[in-house]
């Protein structure tokens, strides 16, 4: 296990994933029950982006530094605004200084939001990450983390006990297998938890899999599935990430006009060259396949 979240924290990748998981968790507390997060790869829920190993990379200075220092529409920023301003909870100088110096990782950002009634099971499997995201939480009675597989938590902890909730699966993709990872785990944890609403991250890189991996979601037949991808630059321009993608199951009703209004906007502040794209459709739907390219 080489993967460290602390050099990618914030990144465009990350914006992503933490402003459609602020969605997710928001449309959660429209009922008054409670419901728990499942995030089964959290990461160490902090991250300090004055870190050495963050300064190396710089990569959130292209994502979530661009994000904040961005203009945007007020129907954008209206979305966006939890996910922003958990980020501004964090940094009580910005406004004045424009400094960013924390920033939430998915587990953090789950708890930034949550009410009273509601809990997180956070599973990281790294030994010191799982050290740190415990003392993050130490004391915490709406939280637990778990040094467990979060491939085997899908089967173990589901379906929650409060029987609504958001499941995170975020792997690393350090490993051979893991689009296909992704497809097995999904089967599993909907078979047992078919009303869970799912967010599946996937990188976006030369030679992915993503046709393949599509086609395999697809043939699961679950019938609620949207697809959101953002890339920032062409393929040929890096031997890295040039984009991630988003599966989710169960979406909130809104969440695909959501996408539509926010994905543009993202896309115009962390473009990194013109081949910058963006698209959100049913992967599997009521409405007919459609999808929107830019
Ligand atoms: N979800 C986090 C966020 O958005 O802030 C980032 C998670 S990072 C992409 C993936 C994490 O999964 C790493 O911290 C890694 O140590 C952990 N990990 C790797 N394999 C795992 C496994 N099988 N089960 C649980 N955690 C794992």
């Amino acid at each position: 296990m080489n993967y460290r979240h602390i050099y990618h924290a914030g990144n465009f990748a990350d914006v992503l994933k933490h402003a459609v998981l602020a969605q997710l968790v928001l449309y959660m507390q429209k009922k008054d029950k409670a419901f728990r997060v499942l995030d089964t790869h959290a990461g160490i829920g902090l991250y300090d982006l004055s870190s050495e190993e963050a300064q190396k990379t710089g990569e959130w200075r292209d994502g979530i530094g661009k994000v904040m220092a961005a203009e945007f529409s007020p129907a954008v920023a209206a979305v966006l605004k939890p996910y922003m301003d958990a980020v501004r909870e964090l940094n009580p100088g910005f406004e004045t200084d424009g400094a960013l110096k924390l920033y939430p990782g998915s587990p953090k950002l789950s708890r930034m939001l949550f009410r009273p009634q509601d809990r997180l099971a956070a599973m990281e499997l790294h030994p010191e990450d799982n050290t740190r995201l415990s003392r993050l939480f130490e004391g915490d009675f709406q939280t637990r983390v778990t040094e467990l597989d979060g491939w085997l938590a899908l089967g173990a902890h589901l379906p929650p006990k409060e029987k609504r909730g958001v499941v995170l699966v975020d792997p690393p993709f350090e490993l051979e297998g893991e689009y296909d990872r992704l497809v097995k785990g999904l089967a599993t944890a909907y078979r047992r938890f078919p009303g869970g609403t799912y967010c599946l991250w996937y990188p976006l890189k030369k030679g992915a899999p993503i046709k393949a991996f599509h086609e395999q979601l697809q043939a699961l037949n679950i019938p609620k599935m949207l697809c959101a991808e953002l890339t920032v630059i062409s393929d040929r321009e890096t031997t890295g990430l040039n984009g991630s993608g988003l599966i989710i199951v169960n979406p909130p009703f809104t969440l695909k006009d959501d996408l539509h209004l926010v994905l543009p906007a993202l896309k115009d502040v962390m473009a990194k060259d013109r081949y910058a794209s963006q698209r959100a459709f049913w992967l599997r739907g009521e409405e007919v396949i459609e999808r929107d390219e830019e």
